[in-house]
């Protein structure tokens, strides 16, 4: 089994070393991410930088850390065309601008990822933004901001889609998923299909509010 090592970022966010053969960081919402890394590996060793998303928080510290350690950065190529639009990005939400981010990979779902150790398959799971990405394999699923512990769900008011999401989210309930690696807060490991069920649920809930306009809950950024 590989190692997976959570770093939260300054704004909440987590970020996730997976320290494979070729070893990739899952997001990075911070400045100054390489002295964390230090901890578990030798950060010119770090091969990919993959963004779940486009916003600010799983973001910020991307470009930095693609200087610091070689690293390439991939996002999907929906959120990529957005990654300089401060709205879309949710970055004026945080006061500030869009960081200044150039894709070295554009990802499209289906494709997968060899890590040598593990393989992941990109999942394109649109509704939180319109390129969100999972990552999936060996029984653990990175979901970014689609899905929580406890039948979270991302908000889908920031340029996403409540509809792709309820849709997104079915696509998830097909996987068998023994560890849940979400975009904020916990990991878990139990019962994680039933908790991804219960995402379902609510994402069908906030699809429902959103037809009539309604409040919205169990949101996160
Ligand atoms: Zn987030
Ligand atoms: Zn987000």
């Amino acid at each position: 089994m590989v190692n997976v090592h959570k770093i939260t970022g300054s704004h909440g966010a987590n970020a996730y070393l997976i320290d494979a053969q070729h070893p990739i960081l899952v997001d990075v919402g911070a400045l100054n991410m390489f002295d964390a890394l230090k901890k578990f590996l030798n950060p010119t060793d770090l091969e990919y930088i993959i963004l779940t998303h486009c916003h600010y928080d799983h973001t910020l510290g991307a470009t930095q850390l693609a200087e610091q350690t070689g690293a390439s950065i991939a996002i999907h190529e929906e959120d990529a065309k957005l990654l300089d639009d401060d709205w879309a990005t949710a970055s004026a939400m945080f006061g500030t601008h869009a960081p200044s981010i150039e894709p070295d990979m554009l990802l499209k779902g289906g494709k997968s990822l060899d890590l040598g150790d593990i393989s992941l398959r990109i999942i394109h799971t649109p509704g939180h933004s319109l390129g969100s990405i999972c990552l999936y394999g060996s029984g653990l699923l990175f979901s970014g901001d689609t899905i929580f512990v406890a039948g979270g769900i991302g908000r889908t008011d920031l340029g996403g889609d409540a509809h792709a999401l309820v849709d997104s989210i079915k696509l998830l309930t097909a996987l068998d998923v023994d560890i849940l690696y979400p975009g904020h807060g916990d990991i878990t490991n139990q019962n994680v299909n039933a908790q991804i069920r219960a995402s379902l649920k609510y994402a069908k809930i906030n699809r429902k509010a959103y037809n009539s306009k309604g409040f919205y809950a169990f949101c996160i950024l």
